[in-house]
């Protein structure tokens, strides 16, 4: 219908590649340099059928000069308006047509081509009154009208093109010759390059040395500049400030993060939504009601023995009742919220997710990495008598030499700022949510947290009890370290809370959605922690494995749940919630568990998520309501009904009104842009 034309042009400017709805005759000339030519030629051609029309002479009152063959002025011109601007809408109608979803364009050459019929009819003497200037200003009108909404439709997805101008032409290339200038294309994985201050990262690499601040706003939304140093990942787009930097490349053309996030962004854009079915099936209804009018109003003006204004009636019902700006709404609003989102690092996988979103009641929190910052720091350590804290450090370091848990790497940093020699431990076991497990100088050394203990049957003795109570208190991750059945020890390790946290928690609260927690970690931590940024509900000493049936829980009381979490391990509980929102995935749009994601690791982005569902939501809302309200109001007065009060609609004004109906449509679709998130 309506929308599948729109939908071609919402998929095929924005990328060509995923053209299986652009192969569309009809929609190849859908550029808006097209319309805009097509626009003022066929202008030029109008002016003079309304100049020689007959009936704008006797309102206006004035001749228009006569000379031989003058009087055939309005069905020339007139003809040559109909095929050459017609043309565009006739293919597009046969196009509908053969593909049996019938829609706008076939309404419109329905209309057009009525009018062209009588006024042939008339100017061979079979018709008292022609409509040639009313045919062609029609079209003029129209074809304004396309013009206009394809402008505003690239408009919509000028930010993705934009995306695609962040690279640069050429790259600079180290060799042992020296620095060399070339072409962006030949620029190769591995390859050596020269970033100078100012100048805009050409591929995605890693520092190998200088370090200089990089503004990645474009990319991450993050409107500070990033620090990089060598080892630091450099994101093809982003531009070096203050100082320059030598970067080896790991990934180009296709395979940069840049080039993901406009696929992402682009195949959001064009799956459909429950919002775009509901707009489909309303345009389809529509199109229906639009030809039942026309045939009443036709039987209506023939019956009461007006079959001139008969004609003249049906085509101006037809036109006004061009599921245009129902076609338009929908579309329109999705090109410019994704593209919004991906300028404020919300990357939309899934359509449907952020379409949700809006109802979403209850947020859960994953607790380590989302809203603290998931780099733990051993903050103390305590032994049982008879260890030495230094022995304990290097036991369990020696554990967790082989882990790649947070937890692990802060122990084996602890020991490494001490200086401690870490003994090799063989037969290293990970268990996740509980701990790790190896042999050390022949002893099993266990280290993990409340469950390992409860695990081994072991109690916190009276000596190491002081110590733990108020690391947890404190909100401190306690960790146990067990040798051969026997408790040596505790380590303390402090996960910072995000400054962020507890705005993120307000800011929801203030939008009446309830915040949870969920943790793998012990009780009086999570509620320490809970406490600490304003969480309501918290569920602690959840398995990895039981994380998406905790989700399956809390989703039982009827709560509609968005799960905010790293993606990786927390994929089962992602994939549970209603919406699953990835956070700090940075530029891996890879993460398939989640229908969000968040590029920064800012747990504010998960309102800001939601306020952009629910203003997405509005805007369709009112564009549906509009769309159906002028239908309801302008369908009656084309077909005639104020004409016994003496108002009657002319053909080129049900145009002028159809047109302005969607582009309110469209510009209140570009108001979204508006919006702070
Ligand atoms: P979260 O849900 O907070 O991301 P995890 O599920 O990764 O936490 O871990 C939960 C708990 O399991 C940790 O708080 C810790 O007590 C214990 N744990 C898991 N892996 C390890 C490890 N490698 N070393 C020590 N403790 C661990
Ligand atoms: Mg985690």
């Amino acid at each position: 219908m309506g929308h599948a034309a729109h939908d071609a042009h919402v998929g095929h400017e924005m990328h060509a590649a995923h053209g299986a709805q652009a192969g569309h005759a009809a929609h190849a000339a859908h550029d808006p340099n097209v319309f805009r030519r097509q626009f003022w030629i066929v202008l030029l051609l109008t002016l003079p059928v309304i100049a020689w029309s007959g009936e704008v002479q006797a309102w206006l009152g004035y001749r228009a000069p006569a000379f031989i063959g003058s009087e055939w002025i309005p069905p020339v011109l007139g003809t040559a308006v109909f095929l050459y601007g017609g043309r565009v809408f006739l293919l597009g109608a046969r196009d509908e047509l053969s593909q049996r979803r019938p829609g706008m364009m076939t309404l419109i050459g329905l209309a057009i081509l009525v009018a062209f019929v009588a006024s042939w009819a008339a100017t061979l003497g079979l018709f008292s009154v022609d409509v040639w200037w009313e045919l062609a200003s029609l079209i003029t009108v129209m074809s304004l009208g396309h013009w206009i909404e394809m402008r505003s439709i690239m408009q919509a997805q000028g930010a993705l093109s934009a995306l695609s101008d962040l690279l640069p032409d050429t790259a600079e290339r180290l060799t042992d010759g020296g620095a060399e200038r070339i072409p962006l294309g030949a620029v190769g994985i591995g390859d050596l390059l020269l970033i100078r201050p100012g100048a805009r990262v050409p591929a995605d690499g890693e520092v190998v040395a200088g370090d200089a601040e990089l503004d990645e706003s474009m990319i991450t939304g993050e409107s500070r500049p990033v620090a990089k140093e060598p080892g630091a990942r450099v994101i093809a787009g982003t531009v070096a400030l203050g100082g320059s930097l030598r970067i080896r490349v790991t990934a180009v053309g296709e395979q940069t993060a840049l080039s993901g996030i406009m696929r992402l962004v682009a195949e959001a854009q064009a799956s459909r939504s429950h919002a775009q079915l509901l707009a489909d099936r309303a345009a389809a209804l529509l199109f229906f009601v639009a030809l039942g009018a026309g045939v009443v109003t036709l039987g209506v003006w023939v019956a009461i023995g007006k079959p001139e204004e008969a004609l003249i009636r049906t085509a101006t019902v037809l036109v006004i009742a061009c599921p245009h700006a129902l076609g338009l709404a929908i579309p329109l609003v999705i090109a410019i919220s994704t593209t919004l989102g991906a300028q404020h690092g919300l990357l939309v996988r899934d359509r449907m997710a952020l379409e949700r979103a809006r109802d979403v009641d209850l947020v859960i929190f994953d607790k380590t990495g989302t809203l603290t910052r998931g780099t733990p720091v051993i903050a103390g350590v305590s032994a049982a008598p008879g260890t030495e804290e230094t022995a304990l450090l290097a036991l369990a370091a020696s554990v967790e030499a082989d882990s790649e848990h947070p937890l692990a790497r802060a122990i084996a940093r602890a020991a490494d700022d001490r200086g401690i020699q870490v003994p090799m431990a063989t037969g290293f076991q990970a268990r996740a949510g509980v701990g790790a497990r190896a042999m050390v100088d022949r002893r099993d050394v266990q280290v993990g947290g409340p469950r390992l203990l409860a695990d081994a049957g072991l109690g916190v003795p009276e000596s190491l009890r002081t110590a733990t109570d108020g690391w947890a208190r404190d909100g401190r991750t306690v960790l146990y370290i067990i040798a051969d059945g026997r408790l040596l020890g505790a380590l303390a390790a402090e996960d910072e809370i995000r400054g962020e946290a507890r705005e993120a928690v307000d800011r929801l609260h203030g939008m009446g959605v309830r915040v949870a927690m969920l943790t793998g970690d012990a009780r009086a931590v999570a509620d320490s922690v809970a406490r600490r940024i304003g969480i309501d509900e918290v569920a602690a000493e959840i398995l990895p494995a039981d994380k998406a049936a905790a989700v399956r829980q809390l989703q039982a009381g009827g709560a509609r749940v968005a799960m905010v979490g790293d993606g990786v391990n927390d994929a089962p509980a992602l994939a549970q919630a209603e919406v699953g929102i990835a956070i700090g995935a940075g530029t891996d749009v890879a993460v398939e568990s989640a229908g969000i994601i968040l590029v920064r690791d800012d747990p504010r982005d998960v309102a800001a998520a939601i306020e952009l569902s629910r203003a997405a939501y509005r805007k369709m809302a009112q564009n549906l309501v509009w769309a159906t309200a002028y239908n309801a109001v302008a369908i009656p007065i084309a077909a005639g009904v104020l004409a016994p009060m003496g108002v009657i609609l002319p053909m080129s004004v049900g145009a002028v009104v159809m047109s302005a109906s969607t582009i309110i449509v469209a510009v209140n679709a570009q108001l979204l842009r508006g919006l702070r998130l």
